[in-house]
């Protein structure tokens, strides 16, 4: 009965819901390392819209940056006490977004301008992570609303720095020792279009640069140059095929089963046709099973590269940007997985399965730490992309399950 009056409540409140995506879509988040200026625009319009939701206690953990004009990275905690402060339920979103590549493939909308089509809203950060950002502020609100309180304090965290490593982000909040060891931890990051799917596990993510120095030169005199362009390439299409054929292994329980490693980044070189290139600069994103060790992966990346610079005599610097082992597999019968396999059976009668993904998330920092962390939301897996979306009702259906992981 009171799960009943919950969803409709959720439901009434559908068009806030989009409303407060798109405000959010509008305030462009981009951390300094991809030329943005932060999340504060953004973490002061939050701020506002909680507060008057009447959100009375929201906490900020705002973390020192130089390179953006705020000069800090926010984080916002807000909360809704229960029936128990014992075993919180953590819900942990992100504020940043990633920039939005290549500006003329987003067809449906701007990145920063969102449009609600069809049963769709558009704009970069819609899926990843705004959907789940308002599902989960929207949960709160409908039991407020309805004078309820929830059978757990409810604690939402929304964190900066969530696309460039977090630590200004939630490894900084888990630092001032606000989670507790059975506390209840959600992070709504990713996941599967039917919402079946709960991740415990996760891989190993290396992300590297490569930088290689040649000697620039006019292009029709090529016997005075080393063109780096071409060391580059040969290098970056060695490591691809040399990663792939050493690491093939395949684990079924992960979504991608197999390891990935992309060449993604490439950095602009010179201006102009007739020049040999005296620099190239190239980046790669892997995400490697656990049951590699991410050392020896870097080890065989680094023998690489000593060996192109013997042969060729450019000199080739490689430049560790993120090396995280993966944490221990969560246990797929913790209290939180089994409370949330509830819920999704009970608000969709879904039979959930568990497993793991590429990895990224938030929740590799709470592993790590020893906090058991899931995982979930329902989403189309647009994160990164152009024309990234949310379906309107994967955010209210989401929020559905929320509140019942606040209640039940
Ligand atoms: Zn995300």
């Amino acid at each position: 009965m009171q799960n009943q009056r919950l969803f409709h409540e959720i439901e009434q409140l559908q068009t806030e819901m989009v409303e407060t995506l798109m405000t959010l879509i509008r305030l462009p988040a981009i951390g300094p390392e991809n030329g943005g200026d932060g999340e504060n625009q953004k973490a002061e319009k939050l701020t506002q819209i909680l507060q008057d939701a009447g959100f009375d206690r929201i906490e900020r953990y705002d973390v020192e940056d130089s390179r953006i004009s705020s000069g800090k990275r926010p984080n916002i905690i807000t909360y809704c006490r229960g029936e128990t402060d014992a075993k919180r339920l953590w819900i942990v979103t992100h504020l940043d977004v990633v920039p939005p590549g290549e500006e003329h493939m987003w067809t449906i909308s701007k990145p920063f301008e969102p449009q609600l089509k069809g049963n769709r809203v558009y704009g970069r950060g819609a899926e990843d992570n705004g959907q789940s950002l308002v599902a989960s502020l929207f949960a709160v609100e409908a039991i407020k609303r309805l004078g309820l309180k929830p059978k757990r304090t409810v604690a939402l965290a929304f964190v900066a720095d969530e696309e460039q490593g977090s630590t200004r982000g939630i490894q900084h909040l888990i630092g001032k020792g606000l989670f507790k060891k059975d506390d209840l931890i959600v992070v709504p990051d990713g996941g599967s279009s039917d919402g079946s799917f709960i991740e415990v596990a996760e891989k190993s993510v290396l992300w590297f640069k490569i930088c290689t120095f040649g000697k620039q030169a006019h292009a029709s005199l090529s016997n005075t140059g080393l063109n780096a362009h071409r060391v580059g390439m040969q290098v970056a299409l060695a490591l691809d095929r040399m990663l792939h054929k050493k690491y093939p292994l395949k684990d079924k329980r992960f979504d991608v089963p197999w390891s990935t490693f992309e060449p993604t980044k490439k950095e602009k070189n010179v201006d102009a046709v007739n020049i040999i290139p005296g620099e190239d600069t190239i980046y790669f994103d892997c995400r490697i099973l656990p049951s590699y060790d991410v050392d020896e992966v870097l080890s065989e990346i680094t023998q690489v590269t000593a060996e192109f610079e013997k042969e060729t005599g450019a000199k080739i610097a490689l430049d560790v940007l993120q090396k995280q082992a993966a944490p221990k597999t969560e246990d797929s019968k913790s209290e939180i997985t089994l409370l949330l396999k509830k819920a999704l059976q009970e608000a969709r009668g879904l039979d959930a399965r568990v497993g793991g993904i590429g990895g990224g998330t938030c929740a590799t920092f709470f592993r790590k730490a020893g906090f058991p962390a899931v995982v979930w939301s329902t989403v189309d897996e647009v994160a990164h992309k152009p024309n990234e979306y949310s379906k309107v009702e994967n955010m209210v259906n989401d929020a559905k399950v929320f509140a019942l992981l606040a209640t039940s």
